[in-house]
């Protein structure tokens, strides 16, 4: 694997393969991978010559100092899997690298900024967006690959590459679970076993709220279930649930067509902030 820490000398690595028509994928991660971020990178070998991973801990997507030191390193491991999974370029920067000054452009993307995520991590899609536009104008990727499981940044991410004329083709990658169903997450690593146990919370409160919501259960009485379930976990505390449609992200209040409709939750377990989110159908 071509490990690069610079702009330029990725750029001109990149501008080698596109001479002789090499397609190129971008993954963007902040790294301390896991099995669903290597899902990413087996998706965009599938589909291009050159698999560029950016590894990036991006400060301007942190509203929140601790969360931004806590966030888990693990650099030596990641390079492991990473060649394992057989990616061809990784590509991480320092800060210095990435902002020569402190980021000053802000993103405002309407409501779909403000609600959700959003609504609880202000200026946190202002940081992803300047950071996914610098990789994009970096990279030049022909596609690029996004989670699933940030659902709200792919639609995001989605808006900012049409709105700007990148002309890249984004791809958004299932989520990957546990066997117990948690999303996986480089947060998860920071769960002590106990909140491990609890943490499942979230896949079992939006499987029970896709189930009523299909049996045609109310939603302001699936969203009371769901509030209650939190309530009596010890250890856990519910940030929102909501459901709303899945190509804008409007919030419902009730759901009338469930097909168009993606449940999506965030919430604490100890101080670990884990967020999740499903179809119904
Ligand atoms: P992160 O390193 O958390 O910024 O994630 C990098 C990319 O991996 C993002 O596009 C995430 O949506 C994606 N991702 C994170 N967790 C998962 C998962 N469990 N399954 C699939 N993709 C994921």
């Amino acid at each position: 694997m071509h490990i690069f820490k610079e702009i330029e000398p990725l750029k001109v690595f990149l501008k080698q393969k596109k001479a002789v028509q090499q397609t190129i994928g971008l993954v963007p991660t902040m790294g301390a991978l896991h099995a669903g971020h290597l899902s990413l990178i087996t998706a965009s070998k599938s589909q291009n010559h050159v698999t560029v991973c950016s590894l990036y801990v991006n400060p301007t997507q942190f509203n929140n100092a601790s969360d931004l030191e806590k966030y888990p390193r693990t650099l030596p491991q990641d390079i492991a899997l990473l060649e394992k999974a057989g990616c061809e370029v990784l590509f991480s920067p320092a800060d210095h690298e990435m902002y020569g000054q402190p980021g000053q452009l802000k993103f405002d993307f309407g409501q779909l900024d403000k609600i959700l995520e959003g609504q609880f991590r202000p200026g946190h899609f202002s940081g992803v967006a300047l950071v996914v536009s610098k990789l994009f104008h970096i990279v030049q990727p022909d596609n690029a690959y996004f989670g699933k499981k940030d659902f709200q940044q792919l639609r995001i991410v989605s808006l900012l590459a049409e709105e700007l004329k990148f002309g890249i083709r984004l791809h958004g990658v299932a989520t990957l679970r546990e066997p117990d169903g948690l999303a996986m997450s480089s947060r998860n690593a920071r769960l002590n076993a106990a909140d491990r146990q609890k943490a499942t919370i979230f896949f079992s409160s939006l499987r029970m709220a896709k189930e009523a919501l299909k049996a045609n259960i109310a939603l302001t009485e699936v969203r009371k279930r769901v509030h209650q379930a939190f309530e009596s976990a010890p250890g856990t505390r519910l940030e929102y649930f909501e459901a709303a449609d899945h190509e804008n992200l409007t919030l419902f209040e009730n759901v009338k067509e469930p097909s168009r409709t993606v449940l999506l939750i965030a919430g604490f377990v100890g101080a670990v902030r884990l967020i999740d989110n499903m179809m119904i159908d």
